[in-house]
């Protein structure tokens, strides 16, 4: 069989040609800070942000290279991305709970609205909307009908598309029909990543890559962080790790399912194609629980393909193979196009498909955006750098979720085949 791979192939996110990760200068680390953030993904450096302008001094720290998990590598679809259903959670908490914790989501995509514009962060953003295609009839008229009946305080701008026209949005023949979300958008997550780093910086907090932390001990009054370069004391610690988190974070590790996002970009295509495969440039997903997401590059030069390939470990190049099918299944006319770049990361399924942040033995945290948290986690990070500084302004309507560790059986790969993983985790998480 001919090689997917192009010649010039990279197993590296698209992202890194434009925003590449490139080390920091070193210096040696403060003895004491205000606040230690662990983890420079969107979630850590948003909290950053507020805790230095706040007047903390504050230290981010991390294990690779800035932004090395998924935010330097996410597919820069921006939505409202809370996934618990409303009817679910007014059963579980009454419909006045259920509506603050669905209007989190709507906050969520107006604060990165509002951030972007207010920071000036140039980072490819456009307005684009999104496109969701439904696998059957019987699946477009449920959306149809779930949409319609979405409470006044929840609802948003859409619009249903039958098949019959759905040649504006897609040049597909795979789905029967979609809606349109015109208030979503993309984002070139690289870019959006290292202008928030630079904000951060300028803001007096230092940021210090390569420099895991290895452990942390609770002291009387703050706490010891140890990594290679140094032990830290810290009064507060944000601990933002998401789908990275490791096993000394035991509390936070067992309640974290990582699963791999796998993502390929292809060649560049000509100008005719791109223009037949998504014509309004609109990010595009569907509504399965193992779907895809895709959209064009920000030059609107080659095709993004997203999706969850497997529940085990697989590389990103092996992880290709199975996206390169999943593509060619939507789009047939790019059988004999090549892939460009390769790339996975680590996602963080939660049990109740919903962020969590709070305090936990003094140890502040925000984590589990479920695949779906370019939003949510610059939300969420600056709601918790907010709830460091004290302020009410913090308090958010998923404050004291319950955050419910993962079954052992689930959690352990290879204790189980990675279909019979998927149905529990599906399971478990009521689909
Ligand atoms: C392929 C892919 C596609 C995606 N597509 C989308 C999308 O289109 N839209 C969307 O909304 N979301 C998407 N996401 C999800 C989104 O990227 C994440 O929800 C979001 O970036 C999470 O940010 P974070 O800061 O919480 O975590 P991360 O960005 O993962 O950052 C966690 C950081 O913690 C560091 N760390 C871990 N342990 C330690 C330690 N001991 N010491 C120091 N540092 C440590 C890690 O190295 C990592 O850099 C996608 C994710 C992936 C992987």
């Amino acid at each position: 069989m001919a090689t997917i791979f192009a010649n010039d192939f990279q197993d590296m996110p698209y992202w890194w040609e434009a925003a590449p990760r490139q080390p920091l200068t070193h210096s040696d680390l403060p003895r004491t800070v205000d606040v230690a953030v662990i983890g420079s993904g969107y979630t850590g450096l948003n909290a950053a942000l507020q805790t230095a302008r706040g007047g903390r001094s504050t230290l981010v720290l991390e294990k690779d290279l800035t932004g090395y998990g998924c935010s330097s590598r996410n597919g820069g679809q921006a939505g409202t991305s809370y996934k618990p259903k409303f009817d679910r959670l007014a059963k579980r908490f009454g419909e006045q709970t259920a509506l603050l914790m669905v209007q989190e989501g709507h906050r969520a995509l107006a604060y990165l609205k509002h951030l972007i514009a207010e920071e000036q962060l140039d980072c490819d953003w456009n307005p684009c909307g999104r496109f969701i295609g439904v696998h059957s009839k019987g699946a477009f008229d449920k959306m149809a009908r779930e949409y319609a009946k979405t409470p006044q305080e929840i609802a948003f701008e859409y619009h249903m598309v039958p098949k019959s026209e759905q040649s504006s949005e897609i040049g597909s023949d795979l789905f029967k029909g979609g809606c349109v979300l015109p208030a979503h958008g993309s984002i070139h997550p690289g870019k959006y990543h290292l202008e928030l780093l630079n904000r951060v910086i300028d803001a007096g907090a230092m940021v210090a890559d390569l420099c895991p932390v290895k452990s942390i001990e609770r002291r009387s009054d703050s706490f010891r962080l140890q990594t290679d370069r140094g032990t830290v004391d810290a009064t507060d610690v944000v601990l933002a790790t998401n789908g990275y988190t490791d096993q000394q974070f035991a509390w936070h590790d067992q309640r974290i399912l990582p699963i791999g996002s796998f993502q390929i970009a292809t060649e560049v295509l000509s100008e005719d194609l791109i223009a037949a495969l998504i014509p309004k440039t609109r990010v595009i997903s569907d509504t399965r629980l193992i779907g895809n997401y895709f959209r064009l590059s920000p030059d609107y030069k080659r095709l993004l393909f997203g999706g969850r390939v497997t529940f085990t470990e697989a590389s990103s190049t092996s992880g290709s193979e199975t996206l390169y099918k999943q593509m060619v299944t939507v789009y047939p006319q790019l059988a004999d196009i090549k892939v460009a770049y390769a790339w996975v990361g680590y996602v963080a399924y939660t049990t109740d498909i919903s962020p969590h942040l709070g305090v936990q033995d003094n140890l502040y945290y925000a984590m589990g955006y479920c695949g779906s948290g370019i939003t949510l986690s610059s939300y969420f990070g600056m709601k918790v750098g907010q709830k460091v500084l004290g302020s009410s302004e913090g308090n958010t309507a998923l404050d004291g979720l319950p955050f419910k560790p993962w079954p052992k059986i689930i959690k352990f790969p290879g204790v189980l085949s990675s279909v019979t993983r998927l149905a529990r985790v599906a399971e478990s998480m009521g689909f």
